[in-house]
Formats: C-alpha cells, sequence, structure tokens
C-alpha cells in the first residue's frame, strides 16, 4: 500500500501533466469508487472544472480545482485515496476501458487550437484510477476538512518537532507501532516506513509510548523525518502493489529482510506481530 513517499512521488509526477488541463467529462465506472457525493452529482460537479493544483496530504492525493465559466462557482477539490491497489494512469488519443477502471476523466487543454470544432480523438487525454481490489476512493469536495479533518500533523511540515512528538507520546498509553500507524496521531507513515524509522531509532515496536524518553523522542523525530525524506529522494518503494517507478525497496533496513543481518549489528532480523501487522525488527539494536 502506498505510504507518504509514493503518494507524494506520484504527485509529482501527475502535476506537470496535469495542471491547466479541463476535466470534460467524468466516467464512473465503479460507484462505490467514488465515496461522496453521489456518482450522478460527482459527473455534474467535476464537469468544467480546472486543475489548477496537485498535491499531497498524508496518503491522499489532493487535485485542486477552480471552475472555468462561472467564476462565483464552487471551487472542489478531487481527493483520492489510493489503498491496496489503485492505480492512476494518463493515457491519450482513443482508449479502450481496461477491465478494472473505476473511474475515467476525460482532459482537454484549456484553449482548443482555433481550426479544430470539436475535441477529435487524437486531443484527448484521460485521467483513469485503475484499482484491482476496489479499495481506492475518491471524493470531490468544496471542504477539506470533511475528509481531511481528523488526521494528524504532516511529518516532513513544520508542525511536526521532537517537543510535538515526545509531549503527544506521553500523554498516550499505547504501544508504538500501532500509534504511529494511526492516521489521526501522524499522517503518512504506513507498515513499511514505520518499520525503517523504529529501526534507525533504535526503539521496539512494543515499547509503550509514555515510557519514551526525550532523547529517544529526538532520535524518532529525526528517523521519521530522515527515512520519509530518502524514501522521496528514491522515488518511493514498488512493492506488493502497482506503483513501479520507486527504487527504496533495495535499500531497506528490516522491512521484509527476515532472516537476514542487521546493517548495523548483523544480528538476525525477526519478524514477529505488533497490533496485528508483520514487524521487523532486529531484537539487539531495538531493545528499548
Ligand atoms: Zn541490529
Amino acid at each position: 500500500m502506498p505510504e507518504l513517499p509514493e503518494v507524494e512521488t506520484i504527485a509529482r509526477a501527475l502535476r506537470p501533466q496535469l495542471i491547466g488541463k479541463r476535466i470534460v467529462e467524468a466516467d464512473v465506472r465503479w460507484a462505490r469508487t467514488v465515496a461522496a457525493p453521489s456518482a450522478r452529482k460527482f459527473k455534474e460537479q467535476i464537469q468544467g472544472q480546472k486543475i489548477v493544483e496537485v498535491s499531497r496530504r498524508a496518503k491522499f492525493l489532493n487535485i485542486q480545482l477552480t471552475p472555468i465559466r462561472d467564476p462565483q462557482g464552487k471551487a472542489y477539490n478531487l481527493l483520492i485515496h489510493l489503498r491496496m491497489s489503485g492505480d492512476l494512469l494518463i493515457k491519450r488519443g482513443k482508449i479502450k476501458p481496461e477491465k478494472h477502471d473505476r473511474l475515467i476523466l476525460t482532459l482537454a487543454p484549456l484553449r482548443l487550437p482555433q481550426n479544430s470544432k470539436n475535441l477529435g480523438g487524437e486531443k484527448k487525454e484521460y485521467l483513469i484510477f485503475n484499482d484491482t481490489r476496489k479499495f481506492g476512493r475518491v471524493w470531490l469536495t468544496d471542504d477539506l476538512e470533511k475528509v481531511l479533518g481528523r488526521l494528524g500533523p504532516e511529518p516532513l511540515s513544520g508542525d511536526f518537532t521532537s517537543g510535538w512528538l515526545y509531549n503527544s507520546l506521553r500523554s498516550r498509553h499505547r504501544q508504538l507501532k500501532p500509534l504511529l500507524l494511526d492516521q489521526t496521531f501522524l499522517a503518512g507513515l504506513g507498515n513499511i516506513y514505520t518499520d525503517e524509522a523504529l529501526h534507525t531509532a533504535k526503539l521496539h515496536p512494543r515499547a509503550l509510548s509514555d515510557s519514551v524518553t526525550t532523547g529517544q523522542a529526538e532520535r524518532l523525530h529525526h528517523a521519521i523525518q530522515t527515512i520519509l525524506q530518502e524514501g522521496i529522494r528514491r522515488n518511493g518503494a514498488s512493492i506488493d502493489w502497482v506503483y513501479r517507478g520507486g527504487d527504496f525497496q533495495n535499500h531497506f533496513r528490516v522491512y521484509g529482510r527476515d532472516g537476514e543481518p542487521c546493517p548495523v549489528c548483523g544480528t538476525t532480523i525477526q519478524k514477529i506481530i505488533v497490533g496485528q501487522r508483520g514487524t521487523h525488527i532486529c531484537p539487539n539494536c531495538q531493545k528499548g
């Protein structure tokens, strides 16, 4: 499942291809892909909007829109959560929908060439949301808070400081790994980057959050930011999902490396279960 670095990579790749494009129409091919509003309203409201920005909040892609014809009209955000198997593709020319295409947005340049009466097939572009397992969702909303309001801070933003992390860990009584995976606590981390950050910080995933010292919180804060930045620098990890571009999977410290030596001390990496999630640790480095 894509985590913060993978979604950030996708946003960066889509941005130059989507900004300035007009949404001609939406083909909702599986209604439940649209979490809100109804598929019918979704099609009505998204038509004729222009894409002005592509960004990310937590594991959500945020495609910001603005109405073209009616300056007083509502500006919407198209939020996309890829979940387990969601994939976004841009195709050009004539297309034939694939079996697992759940949503197809027809795009066009904002200004048509002067001599074109209508939009010829070769001018069309499509943003396609393909999702084999159907867990992915999209929202069209003019109120971001409704969808994103409960999320914790962005780990690469100024809101995420080691002081904030220390106080927030101390005010809860939970095991570190499930707490870090909780998107209302901190946004964007999933199984891979949590295991990597805890190993980097030399903290055990089952350690209780209210037992963490200031020094350990500082280490964890630094580890989370370092690991996420490295993930983004390597275009994310391409593992057990459709995203293909990344290289971070070749640089994992512990994730998926059970039975192999710890890169720090050589002890054999173990796979354990913490909060129902497969978790990779070095039993020697992560005693705290
Ligand atoms: Zn070790």
